[in-house]
């Protein structure tokens, strides 16, 4: 199923009208956006008279772009609620403990099961006012970890998912063959895992001959980390990629162990050891980078990948706080993700950047204190983290605002939801950044087509049947206490 949008016909010209609307020139009022074949067209009056067109009235809502999810893995939406007790019998409980978890998940799932889970993770995320998903795509294989008749069967599922919601989605097909550095993988670990790096460019290249051209779906690639690639992979990973001008997204320096790691193997650290194997550029997107040395920060600050922070994940697993002061003062680009999907909120990703910050310093308005570009409010700072930075990231380029040339995707937020009341012209981005609830999200449109009306989307029903029966038989599974 894709939507197709009681709304919808992608020449069609239509006229979104909504209360405010945050363009080129911050808010203004009472505004129509014009779009056309999935752009916007116009802002205001049109230049042109135009005898047909068809006029969708928001209501009492402010319009702004949509929020890009940079890192996903859609299934781990299954696990929410279950890792969220001590075992009385283990002294530990961190993020290893929780990766074992997450195993079990991995291996538990059919194919019909990774779809629907996918369904419910990128309809949750519409909901929340996310238009474009990055999927860090690992679960490859069936659950004895042969590969399906097709290699990219899950992918195939996966995006379709994606597109039966009516979200952009940038798969990025994970490469994964060690359990860790030097070190065969788990049984554990048998549906990630590729023989050599040749196999995993072939699929990935079949990947790319199948969706390359579909609108709303882009390829990229994804050595999982320094754990599950070596040398040879991440060179022949680079040159595919440069080849492509497709983006690169890694896990680094999430975990104090996997840098203790890395440091006894090469002598340095992740990002360095990344640095040194294939060139760092703007094409890379680092995942966390939660624990960089000095040496690291200078490295990402001269070759300018994204740095995609995954706050709310990061607080869930324990990992540490994202070193933001340092890499906003020295210019690197931030995207935002919601990683293991604990909380699917962009707005809470968003201001949980600055809000860190403010814990570390025990000071306020942290991040406009060291903006290269002297802004003095916390919500501007951010606001491109959610939009350009995670464009970025995904191989786009946004502004961040709604305005000519744009691709229409928005999110109308309503101006009655009790956390946006007392807003005024001045202070709603700042409402908006730093204090709205998810819930205010009542309209998302992606390329032009509503998506999500009312805060139902425009296929509910159908989209969702096999998430509820996934989640009904994951909570028949769980022994009550
Ligand atoms: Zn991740």
């Amino acid at each position: 199923m894709v939507v197709e949008s009681k709304h919808a016909g992608d020449d069609e010209l239509l006229e979104y009208r909504a209360r405010r609307v945050w363009g080129a020139k911050g808010w203004t009022d009472r505004s129509s956006v014009w779009v056309k074949g999935g752009e916007v067209v116009a802002v205001g009056a049109l230049p042109e008279r135009a005898s047909r067109y068809r006029t969708i009235d928001l209501g009492e809502v402010a319009l702004v772009p949509g929020q890009v999810n940079a890192h996903s893995h859609a299934f781990q939406r299954v696990m929410r609620g279950l890792s969220e007790r001590r075992d009385p019998a283990r002294s530990d409980d961190d993020f290893w403990t929780w990766r074992e978890a997450m195993y079990g998940v991995a291996l538990s799932l059919s194919a019909e099961e990774v779809e629907a889970a996918a369904r419910l993770a990128f309809w949750e995320m519409a909901r929340a006012g996310i238009t474009h998903v990055g999927e860090f795509h690992y679960v490859h294989h069936r659950p004895d970890g042969a590969p399906y008749e097709d290699p990219n069967e899950l992918a195939h599922r996966v995006i379709a998912a994606a597109q039966a919601v009516g979200i952009r989605i940038t798969l990025l097909r994970v490469a994964y063959h060690s359990g860790d550095i030097g070190k065969v993988a788990q049984p554990r670990q048998r549906r990630f895992i590729e023989p050599d790096v040749a196999t995993y460019l072939r699929r990935l290249a079949a990947l790319e001959e199948r969706w390359g051209k579909t609108p709303g779906v882009s390829l990229g690639s994804a050595p999982h980390s320094i754990r599950a690639v070596d040398r040879s992979w991440v060179e022949a990973i680079a040159e595919f990629c440069s080849e492509r001008q497709m983006v690169i997204h890694s896990h680094v320096c999430e975990q104090p162990a996997e840098i203790a790691a890395s440091q006894r193997a090469y002598g340095m650290g992740p990002v360095e050891v990344l640095h040194e194997w294939a060139g760092l550029n703007p094409r890379w997107t680092l995942v966390h980078g939660t624990h960089m040395s000095e040496r690291e920060l200078a490295i990402v600050a001269e070759t300018r990948p994204t740095i995609c922070a995954c706050p709310t994940t990061e607080r869930n697993l324990g990992d540490g706080f994202l070193p933001a002061r340092e890499l906003v003062s020295a210019g690197v680009p931030i995207a935002l993700g919601s990683d293991s999907h604990t909380v699917i909120d962009p707005w809470e990703e968003m201001r949980l950047v600055e809000y860190h910050e403010r814990l570390r310093a025990q000071a306020r308005n942290v991040l406009p204190a060291c903006d290269p570009q002297g802004r003095i409010e916390s919500a501007a700072v951010l606001w491109e983290m959610g939009s350009v930075g995670g464009a970025r990231a995904l191989g786009r380029s946004v502004s961040g605002r709604v305005e000519v040339g744009q691709p229409a995707d928005f999110v109308a937020l309503d101006l009655q939801s009790p956390s946006l009341w007392g807003a005024s012209a001045s202070t709603l981005l700042d409402h908006i950044v730093l204090s709205m609830s998810a819930s205010a999200v009542r309209h998302t449109v992606v390329a032009g087509r509503l998506i999500i009306e009312d805060r139902r989307h425009v296929h509910e029903d159908a989209l969702l049947a096999g998430a509820r029966e996934l989640m009904a038989k994951r909570a028949a599974d769980v022994s009550p206490r």
